[in-house]
């Protein structure tokens, strides 16, 4: 048998009844982020996926990719055997080779799920071990935090040994907890918000506010690439882009300066809103945190969600800006995040922000011009681009 990979689950191995739902899900998903990389099988059982390559399959490839798949929690690159004790143990010395050169010190872990398998746990590991110890004397054993673990698993139909493991990307499988419409500007924290979620289990789809000739084709372009990023997390995403310009301007026209960035704030939502009802969406996302910047407080906020019919999640509202850095830096985005384009929130920016508007005030300036026939046509000249898995 050739290699093969193991994917365990994380947190859906407890979901009860709706195992199976999670686990069909979880298997379209690896399904579709494999499928570039040529033939393979996947099937699964005991709470283990297993993608068994084809001809030609990049199995280094696989695992490095199946590291961004929520629903996993351990990725393990293992070797198939027949139920052949001398085999097993022989060849799978063999192929944990390379581990154990490099190592000071091992243990052996069995699992025997294939309960009429002959030899009981303690035994596998005792001979195992004898095993490994006659083929590299320089090891020793140790039970608490040894350099390498070795794992036998005798399952139904085969046994697999290895001893490389490496983290998944936890979370629980895209698409299994309903879908949400995530405001995505070109910053640093709106993918990371974006992240968040469908690591919980939540399908994104994307709206872009652009306001040419203030924003270029560049900016909406970068933008366009932090989902592309995403889409190693979150699958595909619907990218949904809104021409914003004339609402910009009416509202430098016809407001008083200190509040454009909550109204402006506020028609997005409403913008973004009726994208969600037309696509059958549940809820918004933005990357925002409160008191990062001045448009941002607490009172903002609540101005902003006056205009909500639907649940608004900011899943990096309690993070410091270091903490969604961070993020941003593993998830890929941050090198794009940075690059120096506007965004049509930064063109028409306040000097004096009202740090504590109040939701009288905001409506009264928001009211002294008729947006409705306008966020009507922005709605209706949406965009929509399908950003597929690369
Ligand atoms: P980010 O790093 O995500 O851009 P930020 O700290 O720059 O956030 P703001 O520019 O005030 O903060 O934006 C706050 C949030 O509003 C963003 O996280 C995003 O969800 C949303 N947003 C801002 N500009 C746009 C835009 N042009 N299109 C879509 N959403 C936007
Ligand atoms: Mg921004």
């Amino acid at each position: 048998m050739n290699e093969i990979i193991l994917a365990k689950y994380g947190e859906i191995a407890l979901k009860g009844l709706n195992k199976n739902t999670f686990e069909e899900r979880l298997v379209g998903n690896v399904k579709r982020r494999l499928a570039p990389l040529g033939r393979f099988k996947v099937k699964h059982a005991q709470s283990t996926l297993y993608v068994i390559p084809g001809e030609n399959f990049d199995v280094d490839m696989a695992a490095e990719k199946l590291k961004t798949v929520f629903g996993i929690a351990k990725i393990c690159r293992a070797k198939g055997f027949e139920k052949n004790w001398d085999i097993i143990r022989d060849q799978g010395v063999s192929y944990v080779s390379e581990q154990l050169e490099n190592a000071k010190t091992f243990k052996v872990e069995a699992k025997r799920a294939d309960k009429k398998f002959f030899m009981a746990s303690p035994e596998i590991c005792r001979e195992m071990g004898a095993a490994v110890l006659e083929r590299f004397p320089h090891l020793s054993v140790d039970v608490k935090d040894p350099d390498v673990t070795v794992t036998v698993e005798i399952r139904e139909e085969n046994a697999f040994v290895h001893a490389l493991k490496m983290d998944g990307a936890g979370g629980i499988p895209v698409g299994s907890s309903g879908e949400a419409m995530l405001l995505l500007s070109g910053g640093i924290d709106s993918p990371v918000a974006g992240y968040m979620m469908a690591k919980r289990g939540v399908k994104i789809s994307a709206v872009h506010f652009e306001s040419p000739p203030y924003t270029s084709e560049r900016a909406r372009l970068k933008v366009e690439k932090l989902a592309s990023i995403m889409t190693d997390y979150c699958g595909d995403i619907n990218f949904y882009c809104v021409p914003f310009t004339q609402i910009q301007e009416k509202i430098r026209a016809n407001c008083a300066e200190e509040y454009f960035t909550v109204i402006m704030r506020r028609i997005m939502m409403e913008v973004a809103q009726r994208l969600c009802e037309k696509n059958s969406i549940q809820a918004l996302v933005t990357g925002e945190s409160i008191g990062q910047v001045a448009s941002q407080t607490m009172a903002a906020m609540v101005c902003t969600d006056a205009v909500c019919r639907m649940p608004v999640f900011r899943p990096v509202v309690g993070m410091d800006k270091k903490e969604i850095v961070a993020v941003s830096n593993k998830i890929g985005t941050f090198e794009t995040s940075i690059q120096p384009y506007e965004d049509c929130c930064t063109v028409f920016t306040p000097k004096h922000p009202k740090t504590r508007p109040t939701l009288e005030n905001v409506r009264r300036e928001q009211n002294s011009f008729d947006f409705e026939p306008l966020i009507n046509e922005a709605v209706e000249n949406t965009s929509l681009k399908v950003i597929k898995i690369s």
